[in-house]
């Protein structure tokens, strides 16, 4: 039995639970299930975007059977907002990615920016090849087509917070998927 509110509150803010834990987990089963099948016979190396994935990456990784590899990058585009800033932070330090089949584990596509920007930087590492795999997607926000390989769920494009997606850095350890609509 999970029980969670179906309101919470963060920063004086409403948010109303879009996801239950047993629903992200069958999301996420159902994206590892395709993994451990396209990916037989292959070691990929997945790719964390920090620190919202966290949680998804945690869980997902469990359900792997292949021998693979772990690596994790830092992103930031949303800062104190609700909305995409558009600007991208990201942190690829020593990745070692050189012919490597790389799965990229994404919490949120929105914009695309984000994974736009990594897919650019990782290319002139030459890897044997780029997939991402994001638990959840906006796909009215989209503003650069990208293509996604692995999808837990389309959502409408509220701003939503919990299981590592955060709302100023507060929130992400909510259990389960929480969603604030403009009034
Ligand atoms: P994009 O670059 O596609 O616009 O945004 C990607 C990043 O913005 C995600 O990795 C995530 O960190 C953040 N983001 C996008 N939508 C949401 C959302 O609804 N809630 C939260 N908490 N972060 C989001």
């Amino acid at each position: 039995m999970q029980s969670h509110p179906n309101t919470v509150f963060i920063n004086q803010k409403k948010f109303k639970v879009l996801l239950r834990e047993s629903e992200i987990k069958q999301l996420v089963s159902n994206i590892a299930e395709r993994i451990n099948e396209d990916y037989f016979g292959k070691k990929p190396l997945f790719l964390i975007v920090l620190k919202g994935s966290m949680f998804f990456a945690s869980d997902l990784l469990r359900k792997i059977e292949l021998e693979c590899e772990i690596d994790t990058v830092s992103a930031k585009s949303y800062g104190n907002y609700m909305k995409s800033t558009g600007e991208v932070n990201l942190m690829i330090s020593k990745l070692d990615v050189t012919g490597k089949d790389i799965i990229i584990l994404e919490d949120i596509v929105d914009t695309g920016y984000t994974l736009n920007k990594l897919i650019e930087k990782l290319k002139f590492l030459n890897p044997a090849s780029i997939a991402i795999a994001t638990l959840l997607s906006k796909p009215a926000m989209r503003k650069i087509n990208i293509d996604l390989k692995y999808i837990g769920l389309e959502i409408p494009p509220f701003f939503v917070i919990g299981y590592g997606l955060d709302f100023s850095e507060f929130g992400r350890n909510l259990p389960a998927i929480y969603s604030h609509e403009e009034e």
